[in-house]
């Protein structure tokens, strides 16, 4: 096959149902598996080897021939091979010349080389368009079938014909491409696989940490205070009592710390009379985390509606019922109805319940699947708006839930406030904080600045001109 031939066939359409083969250079597990799928999906497979005998691991309908005679039969080869060996194609150029090469490789470490090893073969191949693809898709889930269609596939490459026919075969296979753009994406597109958890992990450590303070600090109020002083040992507590009381605490803090890097972003943006200049460094990556904070703070609050689903079902809370019983009995006089207590206790659960469910609100709002559905006015209805109202509802629940006994002596033990009252800190200075924001005349300054008024326009003809994310 001529030069021009081959450049014809990788960009003509194909206009027949019957699809066209499909070149695969390197016949190990992820070759394999990509091949077994594509011959699933109709595509005539053929293998491109240092070795052409069949073994029983190649799909039966594959061909494997030597590297240039299985690159003349396809106007795609997928390159399964690690970068460190692409040298052995440079020898091949000619035949790959015009032919798109699909780079599915990726690195052992973050940005491990200089330049993306997709960028490192459309160098060491000038004549061949490199498209970036696949590299997030495992050997194990195309062989045992766990894709579902949902699963994107990012491509990239700098030839947008090439693109649109790597895309197809993607689209063929069951999956979702996604056009991450030119070859230079193609760094970011390899890192990808490598990150673990990249947004999750201040939320996770954040979170772990209070637990832990929260966990201990119960531990040494509920359990060892009671022992030494009330010679109780109530060490069973830290099984539902004291997780009861940690989760509810870590899902304010939480909630309220999704709010809180937004107030700061508004003082600052007031401060400066700008918004075109960057955020601190901490500022931009806490907003960055906001979701993952809302999250966790989502299962706190789960955890907690169903430890307090539980609680009457607890040996503990039968036998303190039962002593009542017993006492009023042996006083032969019956308690009556406290109306402020039953009050207090019905408002605390109700606006507990409402709280928790505006929380599973912002939680399925922030799902993919629907946030693609609703248009940015929509989602920060929700977000904000109904955010700051299951951030009041929560507040008002623990506050309520605490009512007169937060002021008495007893809640200190040691000098030291129930963690109740030490959740409240940060929700309560959030929103006293939202509320002067929201006050007309600096609402409406914040709004102009946020629109791209300056007091001060020296900074908008600074260095780099970042536009500030404006904060919800
Ligand atoms: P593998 O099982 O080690 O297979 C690599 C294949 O490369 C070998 O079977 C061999 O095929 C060929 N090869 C090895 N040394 C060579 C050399 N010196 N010259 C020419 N060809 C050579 O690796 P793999 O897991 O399939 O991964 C292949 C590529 O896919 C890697 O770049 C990897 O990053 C990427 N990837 C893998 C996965 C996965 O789940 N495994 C997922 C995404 C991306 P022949 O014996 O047929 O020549």
């Amino acid at each position: 096959m001529n030069k021009n031939s081959s450049n014809t066939m990788a960009l003509a359409p194909n206009t027949s149902n019957k699809r066209e083969t499909v070149c695969i250079f390197g016949t190990g597990d992820f070759g394999r598996a990509l091949g077994h799928k594509m011959i699933q999906s109709g595509y005539p497979v053929v293998y491109g080897s240092r070795s052409t005998q069949i073994s029983n691991l190649i799909p039966k309908d594959a061909e494997v021939l030597g590297h240039a005679e299985a690159a003349q039969k396809a106007a795609i080869i997928i390159i399964a091979i690690q970068r460190q060996h692409y040298n052995f194609l440079t020898p091949l150029a000619e035949v790959l010349r015009g032919k798109v090469l699909v780079d599915i490789s990726n690195n052992l470490k973050l940005n491990q080389y200089p330049e993306s090893n997709a960028e490192h073969l459309a160098q060491l191949l000038p004549g061949s368009k490199v498209v970036k693809a696949f590299n997030t898709v495992s050997a194990w889930a195309l062989q045992s079938g766990t894709l579902d269609a949902s699963r994107q596939v990012f491509v990239c490459g700098d030839d947008v014909a090439a693109k649109e026919m790597v895309m197809n075969i993607v689209r063929a296979l069951g999956l979702t491409p996604v056009d991450k753009g030119s070859l230079l994406a193609a760094q970011e597109i390899e890192n990808y696989p490598l990150q673990l958890f990249p947004m999750w992990k201040f939320p996770i450590f954040l979170s772990l940490g209070l637990t832990a303070f929260f966990f201990l600090y119960c531990v040494v109020l509920d359990i060892i205070y009671t022992y030494i002083y009330e010679k109780n040992d109530f060490s069973f507590f830290i099984a539902i009592t004291i997780p009861n009381r940690v989760c509810p605490v870590m899902a304010l803090i939480l909630l309220a710390l999704v709010y809180l890097p937004g107030i700061f972003a508004a003082i600052i943006q007031l401060y400066r009379g700008t918004k075109y200049r960057r955020f601190p460094d901490w500022l931009d990556k806490w907003m960055q985390c906001r979701k993952q904070l809302g999250l966790i703070a989502l299962a706190f609050a789960s955890l907690h509606a169903v430890f307090t689903l539980v609680t009457p079902l607890r040996a503990f809370a039968s036998w303190r019922t039962g002593k009542g019983i017993i006492s009023q009995a042996l006083n032969n006089k019956t308690e009556p109805l406290d109306h402020t207590n039953a009050w207090l206790s019905d408002s605390y659960l109700a606006l507990g319940i409402l709280g928790f469910f505006l929380f599973v609100l912002l939680g399925i709002t922030s799902l993919p699947s629907v946030s693609n559905n609703v248009n940015w006015r929509e989602f920060r209805f929700v977000q904000s708006k109904l955010g700051y109202l299951a951030l009041i509802m929560c507040t008002a629940h623990t506050l309520v839930y605490g009512g007169k006994w937060f002021l008495s002596p007893s809640a200190y033990k040691w000098y030291l406030p129930n963690i109740y009252i030490l959740s409240l800190i940060v929700p309560c200075a959030v929103l006293v904080v939202k509320f002067v924001l929201i006050f007309p005349c600096i609402d409406k300054r914040l709004t102009q600045i946020r629109q791209g008024w300056e007091r001060n326009p020296k900074y908008s003809k600074q260095s780099n001109h970042v536009i500030n994310k404006s904060a919800v």
